[in-house]
């Protein structure tokens, strides 16, 4: 069993869906109304722990009613939560949604996930160390980012660094990651103006562009490889990131080669847009292994 620590964010995902959006000063009535576990750190850890990893979270909930449906939330899907400690006086991360007219808006709020510093970091130093890989996305302070990059590269642990939300990284970050996986949005934002070619070519071996149903583009040393996805009927594609971050950290971490980690990876992510919700359809391994 491989260990890998989660460093990033959780919230809860309360979803509005509405036939007609509100403009300003509008009152609409609404469909449905649910809450949801979310925040791309905590789905990013229980995708590994349902693909058999053994999972340490790093983060943050406030100490209202959503912090204890979130720790519950770990607990049922075996994510260890020793180093999640509720923040006093401060209220979860949430995330508000409207799904209406075929599209989606969000607010979020921070929350707790903002108490994930660089120093509560350092207080599970230890478990960092005895990772197989650290896992982190960009829900969390920036400083948070910065010093995980170093102290990985200090204790030469491999770390993949999923960049969402879009946000600049600067160079020395990403000279210290090993793996970086953005869509092509994110790609964009980072490389701005350079061509894809060029940024492939510089970081051979570690940057992986997801795109989408397309597949996983990267450069080996040798050539540019575009690792196909799986052609699936997609009912909600929220969550196949998560999905394919935590199922490729999964399979690097085991030593599978970079093709069979992102085949490993696109696959488990195809499942997940089949059903509705982050987590709702996240794959356990035998559902993987039993499509490859
Ligand atoms: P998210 O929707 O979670 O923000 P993302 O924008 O970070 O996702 P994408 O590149 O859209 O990332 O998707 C990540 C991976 O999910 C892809 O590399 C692919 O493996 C899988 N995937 C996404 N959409 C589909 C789809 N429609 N059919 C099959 N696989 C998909």
């Amino acid at each position: 069993m491989v260990k890998i620590s989660v460093i990033g964010s959780s919230s809860m995902d309360l979803v509005v869906t509405s036939s007609k959006r509100p403009s300003a000063g509008e009152t609409v009535l609404g469909e449905s109304f649910k809450t949801v576990p979310g925040g791309k750190g905590a789905n990013q850890a229980v995708a590994a722990a349902k693909l058999g990893a053994e999972v340490y979270m790093i983060g943050r909930v406030g100490d209202d009613h959503y912090g204890k449906i979130i720790l519950d939330n770990f607990k049922e899907n075996g994510v260890n939560i020793d180093y999640v400690e509720p923040v006093t006086h401060m209220e979860s991360g949430t995330a508000h949604i409207i799904l209406a007219e075929g599209d989606n808006s969000i607010v979020v709020v921070k929350g707790a996930n903002d108490f994930i510093t660089p120093e509560y970091v350092e207080s599970a130093k230890e478990i960092i160390k005895a990772s197989d890989i650290v896992l982190i996305q960009q829900e969390i302070p920036e400083e948070t980012v910065e010093y995980v990059a170093s102290l990985c590269k200090e204790v030469n642990v491999p770390l993949l660094l999923n960049p969402a939300p879009a946000r600049q990284l600067k160079e020395e970050v990403i000279e210290q990651v090993t793996y970086l996986t953005p869509n092509e949005h994110e790609t964009m934002v980072l490389f701005k103006e350079k061509a894809k070619e060029e940024v492939l070519h510089k970081y051979a071996n570690k940057l992986f562009i997801t795109e989408g149903k397309a597949g996983v583009r990267y450069f080996n040393g040798k050539a540019e490889v575009l690792v196909p996805s799986y052609k699936v009927e997609a009912v909600d594609t929220t969550g196949a990131g998560d999905t394919f971050n935590a199922a490729f950290a999964v399979a690097l971490a085991e030593k599978k080669s970079f093709d069979e980690s992102i085949r490993f990876a696109n696959r488990a992510a195809s499942l997940s847009v089949t059903k509705f919700g982050a987590q709702g359809g996240m794959p356990t391994r035998e559902q993987v292994e039993g499509n490859l």
